[in-house]
């Protein structure tokens, strides 16, 4: 069984807690059935997956490379598919789909396959001192590296960390969320057909015990993209057993609006920014600083342009879709609710939208304050709070005032001041005039500080996190013995004291 396999909705009967019926979030409607993977399961899926492996970490880089593009041809040959998927299991527009979710993966695996084989190369090292040596770093695979994955991105994020690992060499078992588990077997099927080795890449379907088991199932790594709360537990699972582990966890990305900002532009950003794929992004503009020299005009333009997005069943022609998931919607109107409670001022949107499907209006709070928790809880849903703020230091020192600090975005006409601020907010990307877009740029690094990750992905870097760094050193002279060896003597001593004095000599500082 190379993954577990979805049933028809009229043929099979629903299961309770050992199924997962995956729902249409605009409406509804029924798509399929899949299996919870028990902790048996996960663990054969892992040995599976190591025993093939063991060829595929024989394959030169460059074959393996290769390879791995015919899974590229297969999702790019089937994109209507895939996209018509992940419209009905995400709830996404089909914009969307395209945009964010096949050609972000698409092009990370031509990426990283032209490259693979110069950025996996042995790196030479030049020690400084002993140049009778010779050191270097080579990159092994670490064997079979397990991804726990979210609903909001289920194609792009599981299979970019997918690809990158089968090119680096490693097997993959991967657990997709309870929430969308269809893409991620449509992704399985899609590599079946493309002459890959079956067991090297396996889907495990279930819910966080799932995910849970895959950490004990003796994978070599964990790559885990989600929440913080989980993301903890997750790390943690991962240290009791000493495995590497790379979390992407939740975003609360600011916007700091300066007061020479193109506000036409400004407001482009940040609307899409904060609605596109219904604000269920880790990189969503989650609050707006804006200068109060420029925040009317701004909230203006903000507030028409919202106006002007269509809503709706992302099978048709709408720029906003469906929210994918019944507890995150519940979530959103909390967080609108309490901040109205608390003061702020629904500009546009704020409520619901029909009777059936998960629709939230896009939504634009004004009048709101550092305090509210919509200005420091990741809300992950079509809002869009600001506050006004007297000057860029302030918005500064309010964007750094949280626990999280994934993304943030400055706008300003000045792209030198730009620059500079970005240098000073607490974020790991933190773009200049522009949102989103760097998840969809592989050879930049994505990465969090603070509670937002726990290491880093994408990038040259990224690919070789997903190896084992390993150093040889080879002794280009081979003396009989060194210095530092056996036996100690007053004379070996004598020498290398005066070797420490004559290379290390202290310097006459002026008093
Ligand atoms: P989640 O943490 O609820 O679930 C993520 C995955 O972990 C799911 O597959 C789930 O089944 C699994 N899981 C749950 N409990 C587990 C456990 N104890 N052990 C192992 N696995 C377990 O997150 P979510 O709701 O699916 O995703 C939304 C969150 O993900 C948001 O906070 C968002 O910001 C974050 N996110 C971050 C990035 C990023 O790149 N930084 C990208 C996308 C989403």
């Amino acid at each position: 069984m190379g993954a577990l396999s979805p049933k028809s909705s009229e043929a099979v009967p629903l299961h309770g807690d050992a199924s997962i019926v995956s729902r249409n979030p605009a409406t509804g409607q029924i798509l399929g059935e899949v299996p919870v993977a028990s902790s048996d399961e996960v663990r054969a899926a892992v040995a599976r997956a190591r025993v093939a492996q063991r060829d595929w970490a024989a394959v030169p880089v460059a074959e393996r490379a290769r390879r791995v593009l015919a899974f590229r041809d297969e999702i790019t040959t089937r994109a209507e598919e895939v996209i018509d998927l992940l419209v009905r299991e995400g709830g996404k527009t089909r914009s969307e789909a395209l945009g964010m979710e096949l050609v972000v993966v698409v092009d990370l695996a031509t990426y990283f396959a032209k490259r693979a084989e110069k950025i996996l190369a042995p790196q030479p090292i030049s020690l400084h001192l002993l140049k009778n040596k010779k050191s270097y770093v080579h990159f092994v695979p670490r064997g079979v590296v397990g991804v726990i994955a979210p609903w909001n991105f289920p194609l792009s994020i599981p299979l970019g960390e997918t690809i990158m690992a089968l090119i680096a060499g490693n097997g993959v078992v991967l657990k997709p969320s309870e929430i969308t588990p269809l893409i991620a077997l449509k992704a399985k099927e899609l590599y079946d057909a493309c002459g890959l080795p079956r067991d090297l890449f396996q889907v495990v379907t279930g819910r966080g015990a799932t995910g849970a088991a895959l950490i004990e199932s003796g994978v070599d790594q964990i790559v885990f993209t989600g929440s913080v709360a989980t993301g903890k537990k997750v790390a943690a699972a991962c240290g009791e057993r000493l495995i590497p582990c790379i979390a992407e966890l939740g975003g609360k990305a600011p916007a700091i609006v300066c007061a020479d900002a193109d506000l036409e532009r400004t407001a482009n950003a940040l609307v899409w920014g904060a609605f596109a794929n219904s604000g269920q992004v880790c990189a969503s503009v989650e609050r707006v600083y804006a200068h109060e020299s420029v925040h009317d005009e701004l909230v203006r333009k903000i507030v028409e342009k919202t106006s002007q997005l269509r809503q709706g069943d992302p099978s048709g022609e709408v720029d906003v879709g469906a929210m994918t998931w019944d507890r995150q919607l519940e979530t959103v109107e909390e967080r609108v609710k309490n901040a109205v409670a608390a003061g702020a001022r629904v500009a546009i949107g704020g409520k619901r939208r029909g009777e059936t499907g998960m629709f939230f209006d896009p939504t634009v709070l004004t009048e709101c304050r550092q305090d509210m928790d919509v200005m420091r809880k990741e809300i992950f849903g079509p809002v869009m709070p600001i506050m006004k703020v007297r000057s860029e230091d302030d918005a500064i020192q309010l964007a750094n005032d949280s626990h999280l600090g994934l993304c943030g975005y400055v706008f300003t006409k000045d792209r030198e001041k730009g620059r500079r601020i970005a240098e000073r907010v607490e974020c790991g990307t933190v773009m200049v005039n522009d949102v989103l877009f760097t998840y969809g740029a592989p050879e930049t690094p994505w990465v969090g500080v603070k509670q937002s990750a726990l290491g880093f992905t994408h990038s040259e870097d990224g690919l070789r996190e997903l190896c084992q760094r390993r150093h040889v050193n080879v002794d280009r002279i081979a003396g009989k013995k060194e210095i530092w060896w056996y036996p100690y003597s007053q004379k070996t001593f004598g020498r290398l004291l005066a070797g420490l004095r004559l290379l290390f000599r202290p310097k006459r500082r002026r008093a």
